[in-house]
């Protein structure tokens, strides 16, 4: 299994870092080791001083796929969960200034939060339209929808199967909307996708 994540899919998220609205997908890789699930605490890492919560719409791969055309996308994947791309905000901003990869800032243990709950696709009228927010403390801090993803799930599947081989399980986390920001030893974080709450966890 792999987590895919794909950056800067939101305008108003490219523009906080003012970053370049991206005319591909950007993507980049977290190992399974990455994985935060079952409402286990999250372990601020040593090592960093401002790692940033990002909430994204998460895809579940449900079929081995190679060069997937994006017409076919949408056979390959049933199910939208929610999670979140915990970011070493420092790390990162470093790296990028050297031209290095991510990694360090992005793979790490512990930084993709997953909900234990997926949804049928069926359920939601339309792809363009899945509502998620994320809320810290009580107060909302990030919000968006589907609609506003700069490239849909099936454009995200078909650009990524071009260069990897996806499988089942695989996951895909399809970017964060404006707002990301800092968390904090204490924080209480829960992420809902429409109404319903999908993780509530604390920082320690
Ligand atoms: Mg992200």
């Amino acid at each position: 299994m792999k987590i895919i994540c794909i950056g800067r899919n939101y305008v108003a998220h490219a523009k906080e870092f003012n970053e370049a609205v991206p005319e591909e997908p950007i993507f980049f890789m977290k190992p399974d080791t990455a994985l935060l699930r079952n409402n286990d605490p999250f372990y601020i890492p040593d090592w960093s001083n401002d790692i940033h919560h990002e909430i994204e719409l998460v895809v579940k791969i449900n079929r081995i796929g190679k060069n997937i055309e994006k017409r076919f996308a949408h056979r390959y994947y049933d199910e939208i969960g929610l999670g979140i791309d915990f970011t070493a905000r420092d790390v990162q901003t470093e790296l990028k200034k050297k031209g290095l990869p991510w990694e360090k800032a992005k793979a790490f243990d512990k930084s993709a939060v997953l909900s234990a709950n997926f949804f049928s696709k069926s359920i939601f009228p339309d792809n363009e339209s899945i509502k998620f927010h994320l809320d810290i403390n009580g107060n909302t801090v990030q919000e968006s929808h589907s609609g506003l993803m700069i490239f849909d799930f099936d454009e995200l599947i078909s650009h990524i199967s071009k260069y990897v081989m996806l499988k089942i399980g695989d996951l895909i986390y399809t970017g964060t909307p404006a707002n990301v920001g800092p968390v904090k030893i204490g924080d209480r974080l829960e992420g809902y996708l429409e109404d319903k709450k999908m993780f509530d966890f604390q920082v320690k």
